[in-house]
């Protein structure tokens, strides 16, 4: 990368810092949500071995118009027409109810770029570990299991996009089940 590389990904990372400032994942560490965007920007890179600036930015992005105030011609006007369709791909219909917005992320995958694709790979990725290593409040065993499957359907259909991210989900969702079993194995032998 250029120097005026690292310039862009540094205001797209300096941008969603700004608008998740107040905001805090929903596991039972509370974690500052920051702290997801840049994991999935860092998977992306590192697993995926993605040297393309604007799914990095758009990594670092991929929430905002999600879950902050942050509208469509603002990612336009500081970030580029390319940064803000890659938000968008990756961003839920939030005019859906919860159900239909779940179905709609796996229908839909097949069809999105392959950028967005892998991200949502990356995206999947973390969130995975994130619930395994401290689940949000109130969820429990089935409901993590359940998080697994529908997430394992939504990549079904983006793998083709990048073998190492592929893999590297296949990994964290064996790794994840596994501990489910331990987790179930576990509650079944207490009197
Ligand atoms: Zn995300």
């Amino acid at each position: 990368m250029n120097s005026n590389h690292h310039l862009d990904l540094l205001r797209a990372a300096h941008f969603a810092a700004r608008k998740h400032c107040d905001q805090r994942r929903k596991g039972e560490e509370a974690s500052p949500y920051i702290n997801h965007p840049i994991a999935v920007a860092e998977t992306l890179a590192r697993v995926g071995q993605i040297d393309d600036l604007p799914v990095l930015q758009a990594a670092l992005l991929h929430d905002t118009v999600e879950d902050t105030d942050t509208t469509e011609s603002e990612l336009i006007e500081h970030f580029g027409e390319e940064v803000a369709s890659l938000v968008l791909e990756v961003t839920d219909n939030k005019s859906l109810e919860k159900y239909e917005r779940k179905q709609h992320q796996v229908d839909h995958a097949p069809f999105l770029t392959p950028r967005a694709k892998a991200l949502k790979m990356a995206d999947k990725i973390n969130n995975i570990s994130d619930i395994m290593r401290a689940p949000p409040a109130g969820w429990d065993v089935q409901r993590r299991a359940e998080y697994l499957d529908w997430a394992e359907r939504v990549v079904s259909g983006c793998r083709d996009a990048n073998a190492h991210l592929a893999r590297a989900f296949d990994e964290a969702l064996a790794e994840a089940r596994s501990n489910i079993v331990d987790l179930n194995n576990y509650s079944n032998s207490r009197p």
